[in-house]
């Protein structure tokens, strides 16, 4: 079924374009040839043939994509992107995301979109020549290299690995895990906490990125994760010993290392939480068509009272999904500081509402659901996993209460109409 769009009247033109024509491109030239682009989603053990094909017709909607003007809306349009401003990238997203993994045709593909708004942001002109550039023409691709084993992800100020300067080199030593795309990357950015004992790099303790080529001796990448049962995954487990880059290769300044994962993470939310509000609809969208046309018991599901509470909780978590995000995200527009407690609060409930509006899916198409021939069973298994990534949702919790406690504490309350 065709996402349906039309043009709103609260939105400007541009936007309203932009949408109209993702929407043109989702669904005449991705959604009907969705098991050609993606045959590896079935299950099935391709042949060579198979593969080379479906990287064909990859290449053929890339191409379309490029000639409609809507390649990698997150860059600027000195590296070839569309120099997208926020608010349009997150209504293109919604779109963009109801064909599950489409977004790659557009150019956006994680960790790299991530990794390339980050060395444009605090790259020097040389490491933007070395590896922005190569990362945006698609001859590398790269890595984020932040959370531990050891330590805890949802505490960034306990992160272990070191770099240690020596004369004029960074010496790297940790442990790492769940670093995506580990296995093609050519480079990661891993997180590191800075030790100068002549501090002319800045304060020791502090946190800096440093960009590590992944042949570089004693990057030990021992393993792809497996993960929800699958045997392995590109979600790779580094071991850095005794890793040494020149002092050149640290991305930003020593002590910029939250700010510039804070970059990565706080808008980036906004646009996860529409991908997650464009899965929500296609799950919706396939929930009700099934509705229409399976009969059960004599009469079709769709006149079962238990079918129609689905759709009516369904359509009320979209709704309310949505209403936050595009709410929260016009703060972040306006440089409203509240959007920080909006953002926190959007972050725990769109996961949660993209979860049960799936999981009602799952149960409406049956056995069918959970097969590989829709892409029902992977959005479950990923909106579970949005619950504990990009900061899970106690410590979100953590941030609203305080944010609100503080309001009372010092004698106001909180204006809910803002
Ligand atoms: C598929 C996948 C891909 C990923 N990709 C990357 C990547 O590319 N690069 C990267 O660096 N990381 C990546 N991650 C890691 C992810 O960012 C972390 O898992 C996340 O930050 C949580 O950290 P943690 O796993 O160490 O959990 P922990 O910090 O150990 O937290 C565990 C649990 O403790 C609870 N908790 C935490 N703090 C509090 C508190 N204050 N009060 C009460 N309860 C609390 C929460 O329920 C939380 O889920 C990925 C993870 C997954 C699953």
């Amino acid at each position: 079924m065709p996402i349906t769009v039309t043009p709103l009247a609260n939105l400007d033109e541009r936007t309203n374009d932009v949408r109209l024509r993702t929407a043109a491109l989702i669904n005449d030239e991705i959604l009907p040839r969705e098991g050609e682009l993606w045959p590896q989603r079935q299950g099935a053990a391709l042949s060579d043939e198979v593969r080379a094909r479906a990287r064909e017709a990859r290449d053929e909607v890339k191409e379309k994509v490029r000639a409609a003007g809507l390649w990698a809306p997150h860059l600027p349009t000195e590296y070839g992107g569309m120099g997208l401003e926020f608010l349009p990238h997150a209504y293109m997203n919604e779109i963009l995301a109801y064909a599950v993994g489409a977004a790659g045709l557009f150019g956006v593909v994680a960790p790299n979109s991530g990794n390339q708004k980050i060395l444009a942001k605090y790259g020097t002109e040389e490491q933007k020549a070395k590896w922005l550039l190569p990362l945006i023409e698609g001859t590398m691709e790269s890595g984020f290299s932040m959370t531990e084993p050891d330590s805890a992800g949802s505490d960034p100020r306990s992160l272990k690995t070191t770099a240690r300067r020596e004369g004029d080199e960074w010496v790297i030593d940790g442990h790492k895990w769940f670093t995506s795309n580990g296995k093609d990357a050519d480079f990661f950015i891993v997180m590191c906490r800075a030790q100068d004992a002549t501090g002319e790099e800045g304060r020791s303790g502090s946190m800096v990125q440093i960009i590590v080529p992944t042949d570089t001796p004693g990057v030990d990448i021992v393993r792809g994760i497996g993960i929800w049962g699958s045997p392995t995954s590109d979600h790779c487990e580094v071991i850095y010993r005794d890793v040494r880059v020149p002092l050149d290769n640290a991305l930003g300044r020593v002590g910029q290392g939250h700010e510039a994962a804070q970059d990565r993470l706080g808008a980036g939310r906004i646009y996860h939480c529409m991908n997650s509000v464009g899965q929500m609809w296609r799950a919706f969208d396939l929930m009700v068509e099934r509705a229409l046309t399976r009969e059960v018991h004599g009469g079709l599901l769709k006149d079962k009272q238990f079918i129609q509470g689905f759709i009516a909780d369904s359509y009320i978590d979209l709704q309310t999904a949505r209403m936050m995000t595009i709410a929260a995200a016009e703060k972040v527009d306006r440089g409203d500081p509240e959007a920080r407690t909006d953002i926190s609060a959007l972050k725990i409930y769109v996961p949660a509402a993209y979860s049960r509006v799936v999981d009602r899916a799952i149960q409406v198409w049956g056995a069918a659901g959970v097969s590989n021939d829709l892409p029902l069973s992977r959005m479950y298994l990923g909106a579970r996993t949005l619950r504990l990534a990009d900061g899970p949702d106690e410590v979100h919790r953590i941030l609203i209460a305080k944010n609100v406690l503080r309001r009372y504490e010092s004698g106001g309350s909180w204006d809910f109409a803002r």
